[in-house]
């Protein structure tokens, strides 16, 4: 379809006010939180129903115009990136929570509703939305499921895939289907909901969840360790999981993200070679006692100070402190590169003294922050996009880094996905055969492939012999090609 009038019918579905087709406007639009990769779409459009989802998503089907879904944009690894050809679908305007059912303790929300949102909604009948990216205040649910995220809390209760309920789901041919159990608490047949969580926007748009809400602990316990440096926080890490205590949150922080910290929101930590902030929820006399032990075992790992929240504000406080992390890192240099791996927790502290010596080998620095309790690392790869080569540098020091959690057991991602960031290191970590039943799998959803294409999966792959009316701009073939 030529583009004026897929302009005209897509405003005969939303309305002028519900399209962009202004380049320096789409423009706003040409990248996710992974600012390294930038592409233009041909058209945005902003639906503000279920049905208009379905009926744009027909048009694309029909005509072969690939299409992404877009909530806040906050992806770290460029899965909300737009098709140059194709159409970006922004759900920010899709924004009403449905119903909230504190017998069943169930939330049924639209895909743009903020993450926070929902424990606001909530909070006064004791209960929280448990999943806390540390973009909670602006992320999206829609994208919360589609990246499966995570947060400082999902130690102890699991990430987006243990809270969604059901989804009503817009499929690529713009069917609409439920898939999950809603508030009933499991649903016969094969587990969709369970693909479809985590599936990066490439297997259709979630326009309704169904989530679980939690009620609030009796009580909480949070206190911060600061160490000699990263191995001897480590030690302290082991040794509190290895005594069966499973806290609501381990993370730990290094000297420089330390710095960046203080610098940006001071929250008055100390100054350490690693900081732990360690929380415990749960009944107030199993706390009470598992606090305790916690304690001894950090002064048992040569904690040089322990500090413990007196209340609820200095609880806010150590949070803060961590949640601010990321964004703190541009008071201590002007670009950075978020690495997201995970790896067995034994394997912390070899892995972290081999990530500074490949900062070092590249003359590079790197900053870490991580969920310690379930061994995902956040390595932030500091680098300055004005001097040229930097930026390519910070990429193959970011890969290194990778290889390295694979080589010691490790996966590719926890929490921020593959995108078209990580594709390329698939096949390091799966073989042919995974790679092909995953294509099975997302085939059997989106046979056309015009549902973000290009994103998670390596190299173009066909559905059976049939090569679906997908149009790939050529610079993106091209780039494939260089790719892979
Ligand atoms: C400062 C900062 C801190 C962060 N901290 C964390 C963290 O602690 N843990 C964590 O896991 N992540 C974190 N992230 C990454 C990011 O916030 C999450 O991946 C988040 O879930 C993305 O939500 P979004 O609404 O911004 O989605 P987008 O970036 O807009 O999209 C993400 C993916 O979801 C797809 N998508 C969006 N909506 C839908 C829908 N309705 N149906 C189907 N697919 C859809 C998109 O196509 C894309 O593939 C952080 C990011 C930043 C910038």
């Amino acid at each position: 379809m030529e583009h004026d009038r897929l302009v005209r019918t897509m405003e005969a579905i939303l309305g002028p006010e519900g399209v962009i087709s202004e380049r320096e406007q789409l423009r706003s639009y040409e990248c996710d939180g992974l600012m390294n990769y930038r592409v233009i779409p041909e058209l945005v459009v902003l639906p503000e129903t279920a049905e208009h989802v379905q009926q744009i998503v027909k048009l694309c089907y029909d005509e072969g115009i690939p299409f992404v879904a877009r909530g806040s944009g906050t992806g770290l690894s460029g899965g909300a990136l737009p098709v140059e050809s194709g159409v970006l679908i922004v759900l920010s305007r899709m924004r009403k929570i449905l119903e909230v059912d504190i017998p069943n303790q169930r939330v049924v929300v639209e895909p743009g509703v903020l993450n926070m949102w929902v424990t606001n909604e909530v909070a006064e009948h004791g209960y929280y939305y448990a999943p806390d990216p540390a973009s909670q205040l602006i992320s999206s649910i829609g994208g919360n499921l589609a990246e499966n995220s995570g947060g400082v809390h999902c130690l102890k209760y699991g990430f987006t895939t243990n809270h969604v309920m059901g989804a009503e789901i817009v499929l690529p041919d713009g069917t609409m289907v439920n898939v999950g159990g809603g508030k009933a608490p499991d649903a016969p047949g094969y587990e969709l909901l369970g693909a479809f969580v985590g599936s990066e926007g490439t297997l259709g748009i979630a326009t309704k969840i169904t989530l679980r809400i939690v009620r609030k602990p009796e009580s909480v316990r949070t206190l911060l360790a600061a160490f000699k440096d990263t191995e001897e926080a480590g030690g302290a890490v082991s040794g509190i999981i290895g005594a069966g205590i499973v806290p609501a949150a381990i993370e730990m922080m290094d000297s420089l993200c330390i710095e960046a910290v203080e610098t940006a929101v001071h929250p008055g930590f100390p100054q350490a070679g690693a900081i732990l902030i360690v929380e415990l929820d749960g009944p107030k006399a199993e706390v009470e006692s598992q606090f305790e032990q916690t304690v001894r075992i950090c002064e048992e790992n040569n904690a040089s100070e322990i500090r413990i929240a007196e209340d609820d504000t200095e609880r806010a406080l150590f949070w803060k402190g961590r949640k601010a992390s990321f964004a703190a890192m541009g008071r201590i240099s002007n670009d950075y590169y978020v690495q997201d791996s995970v790896v067995p927790r034994t394997e912390l502290g070899k892995v972290l003294k081999r990530i500074s010596e490949i900062g070092e080998e590249h003359g590079m620095r790197v900053a870490n922050v991580f969920h310690a309790g379930d061994g995902n690392l956040h390595p932030l790869v500091l680098y300055d996009n004005n001097v040229p080569g930097e930026a390519e540098r910070a990429e193959d020091v970011a890969g290194e880094i990778v290889l390295t959690c694979l080589e010691h057991g490790g996966s590719l991602t926890g929490e921020h996905g593959i995108g078209v960031d990580k594709k390329k290191y698939m096949p390091k970590m799966f073989a042919t055969e995974d790679l092909d039943t995953f294509q099975l799998l997302r085939c059997a959803f989106d046979p056309h492939q015009i549902c973000n294409p290009g994103k998670v999966l390596p190299t173009p792959r066909l559905c059976g012999e049939r090569p679906g009316p997908f149009r790939m701009h050529p610079v993106q073939k091209a780039g494939l090609a260089e790719n892979f």
